[in-house]
């Protein structure tokens, strides 16, 4: 099993810390269900909702999100989120962004729809 981890430093945690994240985070806030994209260069354990204001842990392992929006731009996040699609959110633009869980990449990527609205249904 070979993992293609890309983060910088990876110590093992030796005590019950709380893993702490900075860089691109997409966290869905477990009160409200409200979804919100952000950087952060501050190490965070949590995330308090602009919404509602309530809490919300991160888990010891976020998903990794690759948004690719229209607007050429690309970035990368970490995400708490653990449904099989949802709608990221560019930081560049705006846009919502549908990234969906690719199981065999262990990631979300980005839905391309690229069929220019030929009228291909390649729903299942
Ligand atoms: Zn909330
Ligand atoms: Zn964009």
């Amino acid at each position: 099993m070979q993992t293609n981890d890309t983060a910088p430093s990876r110590t093992p945690a030796k005590k019950k810390e709380r893993p702490q994240y900075t860089g691109g985070l997409i966290v869905k806030c477990r009160k409200c269900g409200l979804i919100r994209g952000f950087f952060t260069h501050k190490p965070i354990d949590h995330y308090h909702c602009f919404e509602c204001g309530k809490y919300t842990p991160l888990p010891p392992e976020l998903r990794a999100v690759e948004v690719r929006c229209e607007c050429g731009k690309f970035f990368k996040y970490q995400t708490n989120i653990t449904d099989p699609a949802f709608d990221a959110t560019c930081v560049e633009c705006g846009a919502p962004v549908a990234v969906g869980y690719n199981e065999k990449l262990g990631r979300y990527l980005t839905i391309m729809d690229d069929c220019s609205g030929a009228g291909h249904d390649m729903r299942p």
